[in-house]
Parts: C-alpha cells; structure tokens; sequence
C-alpha cells in the first residue's frame, strides 16, 4: 500500500498503526493496574435508557423499543473515571480497516474506522492534517474579508512540570490563557473604549516529555491576528512584553519564555500554521525511547488524565466566527476527508479495500474493485 500526500511523501499508515498498538498495550497494562482501585472505589457502568424506533422497509415506524445504552464507568461517589480497558481495545482496532479509492495514480481515503482516543496517534496524525487543513480554510477567509489583519504566531510556555504535576499544571495555563486574553494590556481603551488588540485567534497545547529529567513541558502554539497599524502603533508589543504579560496571567514567578515572530512570506505562513496544528502529544517520545513499561504507563495515565475534557484546540475572535460559518470543530471534526485533493471518489477507477494483518504486521490488500469496466459495460448495454 503507498498511499503519497500531495508532495510525494509517502503516509506512514504502517508506523502510525504500530504506534497506536503499542499505546493500545499501555492502556491495557494500566486497566490491570487500576482493577484494585477501581474495585475500592466501586467503580461501575452506568446505563441510561434510550427509545429507539422500529421501522420497516418502507421507513415507517412500526414499533418503539427501548434500550440500555452505556453512558461510562462512574465510582460511587458519582465521579467519572477513564475507562482505560476499553480505550485499549478501541484504539487496538483503530484503523485497522481502510478503504481507498483510486485515480491518477494516487490513493485517496474514502473510509476508516478510526478509534477518536484522544492520544491515539493514528488519530492525532489525522486530527493535526485536519486541523492544518481547516485552519488554512480559515486564514484564507481572514485575508479575503479582513485584509488589515496580519498574523502573529506567539508561543507561550511555563517551566516543565514533574509527571504527577502535569493536571494542575494545564489547570494553571487555560485559566492564564483567560486572564491574558482579557488583560487591559491587550484591550487597551481607544477613544475611551476597551479595544481587543487581537482580532482572532487560534491556540493548540503542545506537551512534550523530557526523559533525561522525567518532567513534562506543557506550552500553547497560537495564531493572533492583530491590525497592521498595531505594528507601528503605541500599543505595540516587544517580546518582553508578551513575557510580562504572560507571567503575570499564569501567576508565575519567572520570565516565562515566549517566542513571538511575524511570517511575511506564504511558505513561512504555512509552515507556521503547520506548527501550530501539530499533535498534541508525540507519541515517538514515550513509545520510542528506553523506558520501562512501568513508565510508559505512568506518562500515558498522566496525559490522559490531565487532558481528558480539555479543549487542546480552540478559535477565538473573527476565527472564531469563519470557524462556525465553515462548520469547523476541531473536537468532532471528520478524520477522513483531511485535506483539498480533488479526486472524486465518483469518478475513481478502483476501490481497494486493506485491513491490518496481525501475523505480518503489515497492511494487506483484501478486496479490489475495478470501477471502470462496470462503467463501460453500462455505456455499453
Ligand atoms: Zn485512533
């Protein structure tokens, strides 16, 4: 199977799928461990009765049935905890079964059975060329309508944080991300009104992990749209301003570093956008490095727990606004359709259907099937 993107590189469905397994095996490895916990804990599915129709073949309704629909594991005190054994096995089966349709030589995903874990990397891998693709979407809209807006990308970060301090760590920057949002700083008043000097805005969490010190490096990438009269203007902001302000919006007691740079050039933009909508999490730097397993499972029980329920994208402002009338949203967005190629499943000549063999480690084809004679035969008869 080479499936190429539109630059001639090849996707690594093969290296993203073996990740994804070996998370799959942390996850599973953490249910065991959680089992005495969870059973102290009375930890227990929980059921909420669903009415569905019965409908014949003529799409009447003939009948109601009502059924227990699962809602998730809830500990007695009515806390919900992560269900670790069954993101195992969903993510295990993640991807295992993709359907391609082909034309002009090149692949193009029609169907997937993608698991949506969220630190699955066949997911993240396909949520970051989403997202990339969307965000594109949106800073071409920005240029036609608002012309005067020119992005900013400003990285914000905070010293790295031990592995069971990550939770409290993201708690402390998403509510500085509030605060330095609506600081006075950066609505300062303009004729005697409080103006955001950031027009829009795009932000994604990054969270790297640091083996040499076991500690966590959490950080937001972001796109700020500003006007183009805010760089000659008395408003403007040097980095050790951003630095001021961001040290003051997550209460800390260091010159935190931000990066903060202008890209003049469509290359550089893209390459910025890029940045920005990268994985949360790479996966390489816990499943590729000498730990032990012990440790993975601890960095893995850690991310998760100190993700779970947070938005790690998000648009504010005019992006905000292109975003809901492009019907963007980063947490439900499609992973199949990812990017602009313009094949047309329609039109392809082939349909070629893999699944994940176990015994090979491997893609293997399963089904192929050749559109073109059907079409001819039809023209034919
Ligand atoms: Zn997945």
């Amino acid at each position: 199977m080479i499936d190429m993107n539109s630059k001639g590189k090849i996707r690594d469905w093969r290296g993203k799928k073996i990740s994804s397994l070996g998370l799959a095996k942390s996850y599973k490895s953490i249910a065991d461990k959680m089992k005495p916990e969870y059973e102290a804990r009375g930890v227990h599915s929980r059921y909420k009765k669903v009415r569905r129709k019965i409908k014949n073949k003529m799409g009447e309704v003939t009948g109601i049935f009502i059924s227990d629909e699962p809602m998730g594991l809830y500990d007695r005190d009515g806390n919900r905890v992560v269900n670790y054994e069954k993101r195992a096995e969903n993510m295990k089966f993640c991807g295992s079964f993709l359907k391609f349709a082909e034309m002009y030589e090149k692949l193009k995903l029609i169907k997937a059975n993608f698991c949506r874990v969220p630190l699955c990397p066949m997911c993240q891998w396909r949520k970051s060329m989403r997202v990339f693709w969307d965000t594109s979407k949106i800073m071409r809209s920005v240029e036609k309508r608002y012309p005067n807006y020119i992005p900013v990308f400003l990285t914000l970060t905070v010293r790295n944080c031990s592995v069971e301090d990550l939770s409290n760590n993201l708690d402390n920057i998403f509510n500085a991300w509030d605060t330095f949002m609506h600081s006075k700083t950066l609505r300062p008043l303009v004729e005697g009104k409080r103006e955001y000097i950031i027009k829009g805005w795009f932000r994604a969490l990054e969270i790297t992990y640091n083996d040499k010190t076991d500690t966590f490096h959490p950080h937001f990438h972001s796109i700020m749209l500003v006007d183009k009269n805010y760089f000659k203007g008395k408003d403007y902001m040097h980095t050790e301003d951003w630095v001021k302000l961001w040290r003051k919006s997550a209460k800390l007691d260091y010159d935190p570093v931000c990066d903060i740079r202008r890209t003049k050039t469509t290359k550089g933009k893209r390459e910025e956008v890029a940045e920005v909508a990268k994985y949360t999490y790479k996966d390489a730097e816990v499943l590729n490095k000498k730990l032990s397993d012990d440790k993975k499972d601890e960095i893995v029980k850690s991310l998760s727990g100190a993700i779970h329920g947070r938005r790690l994208y998000a648009y504010g402002g005019v992006m905000k606004e292109i975003a809901a009338e492009l019907k963007v949203d980063a947490d439900k967005a499609d992973l199949v359709k990812v990017n602009d190629d313009n094949i047309n499943p329609a039109l392809a000549k082939m349909i070629l259907i893999y699944h994940w063999n176990m015994g090979v480690s491997n893609y293997t084809l399963s089904k192929k099937i050749e559109l073109v004679e059907e079409r001819a035969g039809k023209r034919d008869a």
